[in-house]
């Protein structure tokens, strides 16, 4: 048991990372260590959890057992406290020179707790060729408790300096029996419904939990999958596109309504909000009123930002039902994600040509995309329902 028991599905990768884990724990010892590298490159398509591996990893160094899981330490690097452990994510799009200077003069620090001192950068990929051969002197000739863990989509996301001098380690897609397993261990879920729920998220866990435990996320899933079956005029078409930005507001609303409530009373705690004050802003202290309105427009640009992501989400879910329809029309021996609506999948199979079906899948790209370019929601998505649409 331990901080490697949470990557699902990565045996490969967590036998590699407990080897190096034992050949640290030598080296903090005295001994020579054989098999400790200094820096790593986490890799692996999205969902297959590079920075969660390179967490427990982090974790394994800074614990005295490994990586119990339990124990302060282990505690500190999950929860982001560890003053041994940097955990850096850009933010914007690229990681300029300026930034990776300060990062590596971070990097040069003894670790305080006397084991290593971790350096965990997040979208590798970000990097500027400038900052990346600043990190690669540093990469080259660490100090020696300094460990550098990046973590990047590819090994080809990096300049070829910095990735010959890393050790790779590759994640993979968990597979659905690894999923269903762990739904059904650890989190009690009955076998049918882990292993529908595993297919149902193609190898993501935390979408495959949801699904599993969650009756409301479930219900949202069929409302989508529903869609394509009901495409079959212009009306129909308009009132589907209504339907999905709707069910993208509302889950946005019931996801962000608790927080905001909390995080409000929070702050108005802490500028001493009086017995006597009712008004809004009443009895609040000096600068109350401010910090109040600074948290009110990141709550509102935060409901904005989960309203995009649940109805790209949903889009997602409609792509792999098209996706489904062009395996059975290919006869590819592949798994059905959808499985649990082979019916429609089959008719709309029999009904339409691959090309139509391809076509289908590119309009529902093409409307993700026009999202992510703030096009108003219902007329975006009312252009590609009208695309899918499969009269009859
Ligand atoms: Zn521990």
């Amino acid at each position: 048991m331990g901080v490697f028991d949470d990557l699902v599905g990565q045996d490969r990768a967590t036998a590699v990372l407990q080897r190096a884990s034992a050949a640290a724990a030598e080296v903090v010892a005295g001994g020579r260590g054989a098999g400790m590298t200094h820096a790593w490159l986490f890799t692996g398509p999205p969902g297959a959890g590079r920075e969660n591996a390179a967490r427990a990893f982090a974790a394994a160094l800074m614990c005295a057992q490994g990586g119990c899981g339990h124990c302060d330490q282990c505690h500190q690097v999950f929860v982001g406290s560890h003053p041994d452990l940097e955990h850096v994510r850009p933010s914007g799009l690229s990681y300029g020179i300026k930034q990776a200077r300060e990062l590596i003069l971070r990097a040069a620090g003894a670790p305080t707790q006397g084991r290593w001192r971790v350096m965990l950068f997040e979208g590798g990929d970000r990097l500027t060729e400038a900052a990346a051969n600043a990190l690669l002197k540093a990469i080259e000739e660490p100090p020696p408790r300094t460990v550098w863990l990046l973590c990047a989509p590819s090994a080809d996301d990096l300049l070829i300096t910095i990735r010959s001098r890393c050790r790779v380690v590759t994640l993979v897609i968990p597979s659905t029996e690894a999923v269903a397993h762990e739904l059904a261990t650890r989190d009690n879920v009955p076998e049918a419904t882990a292993r529908f729920a595993a297919r149902a998220a193609q190898g993501d866990l935390d979408r495959a939990r949801q699904l599993a435990l969650d009756e409301g996320v479930r219900q949202r899933r069929e409302a989508v999958l529903s869609i394509p079956a009901t495409l079959t005029g212009v009306g129909e078409c308009v009132t589907a596109a209504e339907r999905l930005v709707k069910t993208a507001e509302e889950e946005a609303t019931a996801a962000t309504t608790t927080l905001n409530e909390s995080e409000t009373s929070d702050l108005r705690r802490l500028y001493g909000e009086g017995s006597t004050g009712k008004g809004l802003n009443r009895g609040l202290v000096r600068g109350g009123a401010g910090a109040l309105k600074e948290l009110e427009d990141r709550q509102k640009s935060r409901a904005t930002r989960i309203k995009r992501d649940t109805l790209d989400a949903a889009l997602l879910e409609l792509a792999g039902f098209y996706r489904d329809v062009l395996a059975m029309q290919f006869g590819a021996p592949v798994e059905l994600a959808n499985d649990d609506h082979r019916f429609d999948l089959d008719r709309l199979a029999r009904a339409s040509t691959p090309d139509e079906t391809l076509l289908r899948i590119e309009a529902i790209m093409q409307c993700r995309e026009r999202l992510e370019a703030n096009v108003n929601p219902q007329i975006a998505v009312e252009a590609m329902t009208l695309s899918l649409r499969a009269p009859r």
